[in-house]
């Protein structure tokens, strides 16, 4: 469908996807005080203004500049849903008429958001509703920031954010480029100020571009989604496996734990009769062993299109023992705003199809063998 202009950028740039040093620039080559820049950034991360009128201690003159340059939330929310559970999820339409999605989840003492990286994914993961259209464009900096920065403002008063995870649309480790920026303004302290430990980046696992974020010098925590226990399985599950195989993934997961000191977590989407028996959880085991490694086990959720299925509560707790009792630390993911559909990619999908009944998803078959 094409419902917009071709560029993928809007005419006019994010005040937010100018780093400190740029904006200091910035407000430098206009006749202003490079301080300026770090006052205008209080404004946008700590103090949730939604115009620059709002940044009361900068300069009408300088306010009025900043207005003519830049731009500060283009895109347009299609959609906003609040879970009972109190999960909010946005569906964003961007310059260029694409969607992605956000999500905030709240628990009692976390407010975590889930950000999209790209329109769509190429990784060709079959159980995942992000990729049934494809890859359409990677996002820019300031349009993974405006995710943040429009979640936050979802948030009352007092409560703040503690934790980002980069699980939303698209594979992060293909957009690095963009990405990165995107996560200095989230940990720094001139930005939200979360701090590295606080984000995850979740991986289908690009050898390289994991080494990448290793070299950053930055404490991210890094997921791996491994989804089967060896090549076989996972050449079927996760297309783009064929090109990289376990081995390579596991040495970079190994090199990232070396190099930042952080745990890497594996996650493992649970699918009925597929990769859910107890010799797949000890060939897991066996191949985990030795590894400062924690399986984040992920209850596949349901896709109308998609023939697969969770497995049932026991089948779930046993997997989990078994990896347990062979000394692999192992969770089952908690599922937040299910009557919502906050898995990413679900909401965009639907959209799609309403708009276009037509419409075939690629992966919307039987799995290959
Ligand atoms: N491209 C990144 C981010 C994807 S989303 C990656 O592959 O890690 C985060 C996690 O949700 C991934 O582990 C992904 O495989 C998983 N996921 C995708 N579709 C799912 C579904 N229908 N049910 C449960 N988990 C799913």
């Amino acid at each position: 469908m094409d419902t917009g202009p071709l560029s993928a950028e809007p005419p006019i740039r994010r005040l937010y996807e100018l780093s400190l040093a740029e904006l200091v620039a910035w407000c430098e080559s206009h006749g202003e005080g490079g301080y300026r820049a770090r006052q205008i950034r209080r404004w946008l991360f700590g103090k949730r203004v939604n115009s620059f009128d709002e940044m009361h201690d900068v300069p009408a003159a300088l306010r009025q500049k900043l207005a003519e340059a830049f731009t500060l939330f283009p895109a347009r929310v299609v959609s906003h849903q609040v879970a009972r559970d109190r999960t909010e999820k946005l569906l964003l339409e961007l310059s260029d008429g694409e969607w992605i999605e956000c999500v905030l989840m709240r628990e009692t003492s976390r407010r975590t958001v889930c950000l999209s990286t790209q329109v769509g994914c190429a990784m060709g993961c079959v159980f995942c509703a992000s990729g049934m259209l494809g890859l359409k464009r990677n996002l820019s900096t300031g349009e993974i920031l405006e995710q943040i920065l429009r979640l936050d403002r979802l948030l009352t008063g007092d409560e703040r954010l503690t934790n980002v995870v980069i699980m939303g649309i698209g594979e992060p480790m293909a957009n690095l480029k963009n990405l990165l920026p995107a996560l200095d303004s989230m940990s720094d302290p001139g930005g939200f100020g979360l701090g590295a430990r606080r984000i995850t980046v979740s991986t289908v696992g690009l050898p390289d571009q994991m080494r990448k974020l290793a070299e950053t010098g930055k404490q991210y925590n890094l997921a791996v989604s491994l989804h089967a226990p060896n090549d076989e399985l996972r050449d079927r599950l996760v297309k783009v496996n064929r090109n990289t195989g376990i081995p390579a993934i596991l040495d970079a997961a190994d090199e990232y734990f070396a190099k930042t000191g952080r745990r890497v977590t594996f996650e493992y989407v649970l699918l009925s009769g597929m990769n859910d028996s107890a010799e797949q959880a000890l060939e897991l085991a066996e191949l985990l062993r030795n590894r400062e490694a924690h399986v984040n086990l992920i209850p596949m959720n349901g896709v109308t299109e998609l023939p697969f299925v969770e497995p049932t509560a026991p089948r779930t707790r046993e997997f989990c023992s078994i990896l347990e009792a062979h000394g692999i630390p192992a969770t089952v993911r908690k599922r937040k705003g299910a009557d919502i559909d906050a898995a990413c990619g679900q909401l965009r999908l639907q959209r799609h199809q309403q708009v276009n009944p037509e419409l075939v998803p690629l992966n919307a078959t039987k799995l290959e063998s």
